[in-house]
């Protein structure tokens, strides 16, 4: 097996954009009404992805000699020369844990999800859902979540390229035309399975992580089943309320800032870093309940 990773993406462009094409047209037929899509919603996801493709050809070129030290330095294992069928086993799943467990990170960590949130940050959800992703995952520290598969005995150049098939892989689960799966939702991520993840109803909010396969949510207890007949709200809990693909990218890096200074205590300080979201929420909320002290502007 033998593929230049990083054409991947590019590569299967034509396959989204017709999967994107059929899907608005499938549901203006089925769901008349609803406007699942919307232009706005659209063009900044499509900016969001070419902002995130620019850095992330930089962020690769920072990484991969990281990744080369690790794997010339501390690699537990060689495997045989080039791709064989055990080690893309091996590495397939290997990624997708890791996987799992950076994206169960970025709901639980402020500093994490505030590169993440852009990817939940739209009240709608279709197949260009997909393509909302940030540039600043390389500061948040992503990469990192792929060191271990260097030291598993990985090349740099493996490594990018299952980090993106599993990304290519999710393309295809951001949809409302696609119901259950059968025996598939107990094996594999399904269009079913990340609809709860994009969701932001109680019963839903911090489920369903997974990249390509299922089984570390029903492992690790993070797994909801969707529900027959409550369609999803999407979003995040506080909405973003702008389809500019900057304001998408920098706000919550913005409020994190302003936290940090504002809160008082090296204790808060961390908490605003690196406590879940929940907990800006939270103080936001108390700061806006605050009663105006008398004579103040
Ligand atoms: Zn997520
Ligand atoms: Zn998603």
């Amino acid at each position: 097996m033998q593929f230049d990773a990083e054409l991947l993406l590019l590569a299967m462009a034509p396959v989204f954009l017709a999967c994107i094409g059929w899907e608005a047209w499938h549901l203006r037929r089925t769901r008349p009404g609803e406007s699942i899509y919307s232009w706005r919603d659209t063009f900044c996801n499509a900016a969001l992805a070419l902002m995130q493709q620019a850095a992330d050809k930089l962020a690769w070129l920072a990484n991969m000699p990281v990744y080369a030290f690790f794997y010339a330095r501390y690699r537990i294992h060689t495997w045989q020369a080039g791709w064989g069928w055990a080690s893309f086993v091996v590495l397939f799943v290997a990624q997708d844990l890791l996987y799992y467990v950076f994206h169960r990170c970025s709901h639980r960590v402020r500093w994490l999800w505030a590169a993440h949130v852009v990817h939940h940050s739209s009240a709608r959800m279709n197949f260009a859902t997909a393509f909302r992703q940030s540039l600043m995952y390389v500061v948040a520290g992503m990469w990192l979540f792929s060191i271990p598969l260097a030291v598993l005995g990985f090349p740099p150049t493996q490594i990018v390229a299952i980090v993106l098939i599993n990304l290519g892989f999710q393309f295809f689960v951001h949809t409302q035309a696609i119901g259950k799966l059968g025996w598939l939702e107990y094996v594999f991520n399904t269009p079913s399975t990340h609809r709860v993840h994009h969701a932001r109803d109680n019963r839903y909010i911090d489920r369903n992580y997974a990249g390509v396969l299922v089984i570390w949510d029903r492992l690790f207890g993070s797994y909801v089943d969707e529900h027959p007949h409550d369609a999803p709200v999407y979003g995040t809990v506080e909405p973003l309320h702008t389809n500019n693909p900057l304001k998408a990218t920098f706000h919550e890096w913005a409020s994190m800032a302003a936290d940090f200074a504002s809160v008082r205590g090296w204790r808060n300080k961390l908490r605003a870093l690196f406590a879940p979201p929940a907990w800006a929420t939270d103080c936001h909320a108390r700061r806006a309940a605050r009663p105006v002290a008398p004579g103040a502007t």
